[in-house]
């Protein structure tokens, strides 16, 4: 544990309910995917857990989140000084920002498995490899949707590298090439970066939709898919 901490806790009750003495305090630093600091009393002990993304913050910015803890344990005021440098420390740039790359970490777990109930996006994507891309491209995460959306079949997340289909494709009536056409065109949206024309983005750009024609049934699949 960082070091004074326990002490800025000590103090800080103290300050908030002169006269008693502090309970034992415990005080995790904890993988939140958000900035989220908890405090809870069980069996007489303080339970504290600070997001890690405050370790390296400074003391004052640490006192400042002990009072508003300890205050909203015990039902008091909070000092408003001390909530605006909290505040400030939180909605600086630096920290947005990492909380942002945290977040994307941790959501890359979030992401379910590419094996469904009948397909296996990966083996999919292997096989759509070799055969349209000499297996030159690196297999990002295949996962399927969390919800069985019509709204979105398929989704090619840069920010994730990952290609999400939706759930509703998992299902023995959804024909086999019609799922392999909505991979490829995710696929091509890999090999082909959204480019800036001017101001316009070109989401499928001339050789994008080219090589989209290049899948056999690609006319089969598109009238499957407008009935669906
Ligand atoms: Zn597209």
């Amino acid at each position: 544990m960082r070091e004074g901490l326990l002490e800025i806790f000590q103090e800080t009750y103290q300050e908030l309910r002169p006269g008693s003495s502090p309970p034992e305090l415990t005080i995790e630093f904890f993988a939140f995917a958000n900035i989220n600091n908890t405090i809870r009393l069980r069996e007489g002990r303080l339970l504290v857990r600070l997001s890690d993304l405050l370790e390296g913050a400074p003391d004052a910015v640490l006192r400042a989140i002990a009072h508003i803890l300890l205050a909203k344990m015990y039902r008091k005021p909070i000092d408003r000084g001390q909530a605006a440098r909290y505040r400030k420390y939180v909605g600086s740039h630096e920290l947005t920002r990492k909380a942002h790359l945290v977040r994307q970490m941790r959501g890359r777990k979030l992401l379910r498995s590419p094996r469904g109930h009948f397909y296996d996006l990966e083996a999919i994507f292997e096989e759509l490899n070799t055969r349209f891309f000499h297996g030159l491209m690196a297999r990002p995460q295949m996962s399927w949707s969390q919800t069985k959306t019509r709204r979105i079949i398929g989704h090619y997340d840069p920010a994730h590298n990952a290609i999400i289909i939706s759930r509703i494709f998992d299902h023995p009536a959804m024909p086999r090439y019609v799922l392999e056409y909505i991979v490829y065109h995710e696929m091509l949206h890999l090999k082909h970066p959204v480019k800036l024309r001017g101001s316009r983005r070109c989401v499928h750009s001339a050789e994008f939709q080219a090589e989209e024609k290049l899948f056999p049934r690609v006319a089969e699949a598109n009238t499957f898919l407008k009935r669906l």
